[in-house]
């Protein structure tokens, strides 16, 4: 691969403070859109996760000793070298992941975004001074980083879904040991680099590749680690939740979606259309807030269907690196089986395909961006996540029955609605039970606002000011003044 800087790709793993090479052994990680070999990152596990924690806990100490300004100019320097590598982070990305060069661009600059808010927030991490009960007692309320952190990341979003993790955990004072997703380590890898050129003391970062299981048991199993950060799948979210009972960690869970997109007959259908567009393909379906089931109300249906059936007819697939492309491979083959299975699920109990519904030419993990009407409560992608170019769209006459069927899951990460009246903007924004809802808009995610999900899709809240509380522990002091 040609990078302007070939040392920002590494074929190592980083565990306290010291780099461990591959040696051309370990694991392989390869491009998803061609299958060629991208390079290895080692295979480790127990041993040396307990090592990383070990360092993270010594090191921990003193950056947590370190002025808040300290800390936020050494975020910031971070920051400055994600933006200035961000077009071969980007090329790293899309190597290993397989989004467009310009999405995978697009996301440095999201992720290093949450270095920059966080190295911001830092400083003001206040503590309170309360009124005391008895007239010789103050109380103070002190702010505390939590210690180390443990985190586990997945593939979709290789750089954002570490840097929102560990902007506040720094910002904070905290330690942090990280195993990225296996299908896209080097982007981590990356982000450890430059976090050592920037100064990040050694030790305080660690970045274990390898089998998730042992570095998972070891991360739950230790005390030391004090809070747990996972972004993936519910199903594992709720094996390291039960795993981290008996050490009574703090837990920060990013899971399992299963959006709906409403669109009312008061839209602006472009506007829907466009958000739609969003919503659903960014990524090529493959994030936790994509739109799953798209509802439209009776009187726009058809208007509606055949906008975004042309507008999705206009989205090129290909290989990442091909100027002009709009959606890449799938990750890998078991997520083609599952497109394929939503698709005969559905057609077999009578949606119709209005465009795709089939593995692309180029082969490989392409698959066509696909329509699907007619949609019912029934069928599976009703109830499973996708993660795919899949738009099924569900009909519906009356605002209540839409909520019940929006609100009919286990989930509740993102939701999203198209309407004008300001009374039912109102209405459906407090009656969705979802962490998140986008209202005349498909793109919701940003440094600034608290990202998470209700029931099944998890625990806790990134970005914001309220993401920095999930790292950080109170403590009360009780203070006699007689
Ligand atoms: P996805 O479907 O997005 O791959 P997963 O939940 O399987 O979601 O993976 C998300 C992250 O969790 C990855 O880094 C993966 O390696 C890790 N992981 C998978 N199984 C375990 C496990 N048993 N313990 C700890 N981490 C795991």
């Amino acid at each position: 691969m040609e990078l302007q800087d070939p040392g920002l790709l590494r074929q190592a793993a980083l565990v306290g403070g010291e780099w461990i090479e591959a040696n051309g052994a370990g694991i392989a990680v390869t491009n998803p859109s061609t299958g060629a070999l991208i390079g290895y990152v080692p295979r480790l596990g127990q041993a040396e996760t307990a090592r990383a924690i070990a360092a993270a806990e010594t090191a921990q100490k003193l950056w947590a000793r370190r002025t808040a300004k300290d800390r936020a100019d050494t975020l910031r320097g971070w920051f400055n070298l994600m933006i200035r590598h961000k077009e071969d982070l980007g090329r790293i990305l899309t190597a290993e992941q397989g989004k467009p060069l310009a999405e995978a661009v697009g996301e440095i600059a999201y992720g290093a975004s949450f270095i920059e808010w966080f190295a911001e927030e830092a400083r003001r991490v206040y503590g309170d001074t309360i009124p005391g009960h008895q007239p010789d007692k103050r109380i103070l309320v002190m702010k505390q980083p939590i210690g180390v952190v443990a985190a586990i990341t997945p593939w979709n979003f290789p750089n954002a879904m570490i840097t929102r993790k560990a902007g506040p955990a720094f910002a904070a004072g905290c330690a942090m040991v990280l195993k990225p997703a296996s299908q896209t380590p080097f982007s981590a890898i990356a982000l450890a680099v430059l976090a050592e050129r920037a100064g990040l003391p050694s030790g305080l970062f660690s970045v274990i590749t390898g089998s998730a299981a042992q570095i998972g048991a070891e991360m739950t199993a230790n005390p030391v680690v004090r809070k747990l950060t996972f972004t993936g799948s519910t199903e594992i979210g709720i094996e390291l939740y039960a795993q981290s009972a008996k050490t009574i960690k703090k837990l920060g869970l990013e899971l399992g979606g299963n959006a709906p997109f409403i669109v009312f007959d008061d839209a602006d259908l472009d506007a829907a259309v466009e958000g739609a567009l969003i919503a659903k393909f960014r990524n090529n379906g493959q994030t936790c807030v994509c739109a799953n089931r798209i509802y439209v109300q009776d009187g726009v249906y058809d208007a509606f269907s055949e906008k975004l059936t042309a507008a999705v007819a206009r989205l090129k697939t290909g290989d990442g690196f091909t100027q002009g492309v709009n959606l890449g491979p799938l990750i890998d083959q078991a997520a083609v089986e599952k497109v394929k299975e939503h698709i005969a699920d559905a057609v077999a109990q009578g949606a119709k395909v209005a465009l795709g519904g089939q593995p692309h030419a180029l082969g490989g993990t392409f698959f066509q961006a696909t329509v699907l009407t007619d949609v019912t409560s029934d069928m599976a992608v009703a109830r499973e996540e996708t993660f795919g170019p899949i738009a099924p769209l569900f009909r519906f006459a009356h605002e209540d029955e839409v909520i019940a069927q929006a609100n009919d899951t286990e989930f509740g990460l993102a939701s999203y609605f198209y309407a004008r009246d300001l009374a039912r903007v109102f209405r459906v924004s407090e009656a969705l039970d979802y962490g998140m809802v986008g209202v005349n808009t498909g793109l919701i995610s940003t440094a600034e606002a608290p990202f998470g999900g209700v029931k099944l899709s998890g625990l806790g809240r990134e970005g914001s000011h309220f993401g920095m509380d999930d790292f950080i522990e109170l403590k009360y002091v009780c203070l006699g003044i007689a």
